[in-house]
């Protein structure tokens, strides 16, 4: 169980004081605010994480400065950071994104789609396809929690007998990790639980 520190909108310092205090993997969601940050904090060895809605015009900075993504939701990104990813970075580890209850606001490939998607984002040399990431609408039931993470593990089990590289199920955050947890999540991104209210204006 990883547990991935979502720092959106927090201050360099209080990742310091989160890395002091064990934390190695930072998750940010805006990549200039994230870049700021990653150069603020250079002098530590810190995993970062892209975990926001991607652009294409965002993508060739994630390629520079990011060690993984959880984002990817279509062909065409995922295509774009392969070629804008230096060979000499190592491959760019990547999550495919699945809108689980498919809102037209929400990001996220649709469940029918993310085996092709998955299937495009193995054969790029630049990246490595680690798993599959979701947010689920927000609930305050365990049970209902419990089932759209049910959905996803499944399908996860399902891809990582195709594709060997996929060790990572990235669910979970502040208001339903246990309920991830108790669905096999090997990746809980918790933000507000850690920091507190995010505070920073950006
Ligand atoms: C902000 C964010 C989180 C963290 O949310 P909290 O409720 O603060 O724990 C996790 N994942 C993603 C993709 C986010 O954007």
């Amino acid at each position: 169980m990883k547990l991935l520190a979502v720092s959106k909108q927090q201050h360099a310092e209080s990742l310091r004081c989160a890395h002091a205090a064990g934390l190695v993997d930072f998750g940010e969601n805006y990549l200039q605010e994230a870049e700021e940050k990653i150069a603020a904090l250079a002098d530590l060895p810190l995993i970062w994480h892209f975990i926001g809605p991607i652009q294409s015009n965002k993508t060739r900075g994630i390629a520079a400065h990011f060690d993984w993504v959880h984002s990817v939701d279509r062909e065409k990104i995922a295509r774009r950071l392969d070629e804008q990813r230096d060979p000499a970075l190592g491959r760019l580890n990547v999550c495919v994104q699945i809108n689980l209850s498919e809102e037209s606001t929400k990001s996220g490939t649709a469940l029918a789609d993310c085996r092709s998607l998955c299937a495009t984002v193995s054969t790029l040399p630049n990246l490595c396809l680690r798993g599959l990431m979701a947010i689920p609408a927000p609930l305050t039931d365990f049970d209902s929690q419990r089932q759209g993470f049910h959905q996803l593990a499944a399908e996860f089990t399902a891809l990582a007998a195709v594709h060997p590289t996929m060790d990572t199920l990235s669910m979970g955050m502040s208001n339903d990790y246990e309920a991830a947890i108790a669905e096999g999540s090997t990746l809980v991104r918790i933000g507000t639980a850690l920091f507190g209210a995010r505070s920073r204006s950006q």
